[in-house]
C-alpha cells in the first residue's frame, strides 16, 4: 500500500470507533463518487475460527503439528475477506437509508451482493459485504471470446432479473458496478447508491398528462426563443454514456428497461472494443450520440413516445442511421478479408434486441436470459 493509501486507512480506522476490534484493513479496493471501499479481514470470523481450533476433536487431524501451525492453517483456509464502503458523509441520510434498506432486501442471489452488516458513528456510515475478487474490466474487455462474453451476459442478467423481480431499478448499470471474476465467469452486481423502487405498472405518462402532443418547434438557426413548453423533470441519476433514451428524453416514469439498455451498452462495448462506447458529458449531447447510431426516424418516434421532439440540423445525422453490425464492422475496422464471424452475428441478434430505443420492444431480464444467445452458451 501506498503512504498516502496507508494514511487514509489509519485515518479511518482510528475515526471510527471499536472498528478495528472486528475488521483489519488490509487494501483499498475501489473508489466511487460517492464512496471508498476497502478490503478487510473479519476478526470475529478469525476469533471463531480460534476456538474452533482448539477444539479437541479437530485437533486430532492435525495431531503431528504444533497449535501455532494449526492455528495459522486454519486461519489461511478460513480467513475471511469483506468489502467495507464508507458512504461519504456528505451523502444525503435518505440516500445512505436507500441503499442499505434495497441491500437488505436483495439477499439470496449469487450474482447479488448482499449486506452482512452495516455500521454508524457520528456522521459515518459503513456497510459491510462479502468482498469479491473481481478483474479491471480494461484488462479483458477486448479479450473474452465470444463465448465468454455469453457467460458474461449470463451473470449480468441473471442479477438483473432477480434485482427486477423484487421492483427494484440499479440504474447504475455499468463495467465498475459489476465485479466479474474471468477465471470463475462469475460476477456480482454491486452498489444499489442510486437503485429505486419501481413506481406502480402502467403507460407513461410522458404524452398522456401533457394534454396534447407538443407542437414540433423548429429549430431555425439553434434554439428555440419564447419556447412556451412546460419544462420536464425526472430522475437522470446514473453514469454518462449508459444512460436509456428515455432517461435522456426525461421520461416521468422509468422502468426497469432503463438497466437492459445499460447491459447493452455493456454488450456493445465488448464487441466493438471501444470502452467507454458513448461518452457525452451532457444530456443533449448523449441524444446526438445516440442519433448517430440510430438515425432520425427512429430518435423521433422515441422521443414522442415520451412527449418530445427531436429536430438536428447536424447534417452527419442520417435519417435511418446505421446497424449495429456496420457500427461494430467500423469499429473494429473490419476488411472484405475479415467479416464478423457467425457467432459475432448471433450476439449483434441479441444487442440489437436489448438496445431497442423503445423500451416497451426492449428485452426484459427474464426474456434475455431465455434468448438463444444465451442459452446455447458456444459456437
Ligand atoms: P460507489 O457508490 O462509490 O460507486 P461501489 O459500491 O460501486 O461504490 O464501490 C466502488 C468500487 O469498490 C467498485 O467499483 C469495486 O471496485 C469496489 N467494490 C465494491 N464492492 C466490492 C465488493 N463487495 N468486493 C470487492 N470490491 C468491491
Ligand atoms: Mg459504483
Amino acid at each position: 500500500i501506498c503512504p498516502e493509501v496507508q494514511e487514509e486507512i489509519d485515518e479511518f480506522m482510528a475515526s471510527f470507533r471499536k472498528l478495528d476490534l472486528h475488521y483489519k484493513i488490509v487494501s483499498k479496493t475501489g473508489e466511487g463518487t460517492f464512496s471508498s471501499v476497502y478490503k478487510a479481514i473479519d476478526l470475529r470470523y478469525d476469533n471463531y475460527i480460534n476456538e474452533w481450533d482448539l477444539d479437541e476433536r479437530t485437533a486430532e487431524y492435525y495431531s503431528p503439528r504444533s497449535k501455532r501451525q494449526r492455528l495459522n492453517q486454519a486461519k489461511e483456509k478460513k480467513v475471511k475477506y469483506v468489502a467495507i464502503k464508507k458512504i461519504y458523509v456528505t451523502s444525503s441520510p435518505q440516500r445512505i437509508h436507500n441503499e442499505l434498506e434495497l441491500l437488505k432486501d436483495l439477499t439470496g442471489s449469487k450474482n447479488v451482493v448482499s449486506l452482512i452488516t452495516a455500521f454508524r458513528h457520528l456522521d459515518q456510515v459503513i456497510a459491510v459485504m462479502p468482498y469479491f475478487r473481481h478483474v479491471d474490466f480494461r484488462d479483458y474487455f477486448k479479450k473474452l471470446s465470444i463465448s465468454e462474453i455469453q457467460l458474461y451476459m449470463r451473470s449480468l442478467f441473471t442479477a438483473l432479473k432477480f434485482v427486477h423481480a423484487k421492483n427494484i431499478l440499479h440504474r447504475d448499470i455499468k463495467p465498475t458496478n459489476f465485479l466479474y471474476d474471468c477465471a470463475k465467469s462469475r460476477g456480482v452486481l454491486v452498489d444499489f447508491g442510486l437503485a429505486e423502487r419501481e413506481e406502480n405498472e402502467g403507460v407513461c405518462p410522458c404524452t398522456r398528462a401533457r394534454g396534447a402532443p407538443p407542437k414540433p418547434v423548429a429549430p431555425v438557426g439553434g434554439y428555440p426563443k419564447n419556447d412556451q413548453r412546460p419544462s420536464k423533470r425526472a430522475n437522470r441519476a446514473g453514469t454518462r454514456g449508459f444512460r436509456a433514451p428515455e432517461v435522456l428524453f426525461k421520461c416521468a416514469r422509468q422502468t426497469t428497461k432503463i438497466d437492459i439498455w445499460s447491459a447493452g451498452v455493456i454488450l456493445l462495448t465488448f464487441l466493438s472494443k471501444r470502452f467507454p462506447f458513448f461518452n457525452s458529458p451532457d444530456d443533449i449531447d448523449a441524444i446526438i450520440e445516440m442519433a448517430t447510431v440510430f438515425g432520425r426516424a427512429k430518435m423521433r418516434a422515441c422521443a414522442a413516445l415520451h412527449g418530445a421532439t427531436f429536430e438536428t440540423g447536424i447534417p452527419t445525422i442520417s435519417e435511418k442511421g446505421h446497424s449495429l453490425s456496420r457500427i461494430v464492422e467500423w469499429a473494429t475496422s473490419r476488411t472484405k478479408g475479415d467479416p464478423l464471424s457467425s457467432e459475432e452475428k448471433r450476439a449483434l441478434v441479441f444487442l440489437e434486441k436489448t438496445l431497442d430505443l423503445d423500451h416497451r420492444k426492449r428485452l426484459s431480464a427474464t426474456e434475455a436470459l431465455n434468448d438463444p444467445f444465451l442459452t446455447i452458451i458456444g459456437p
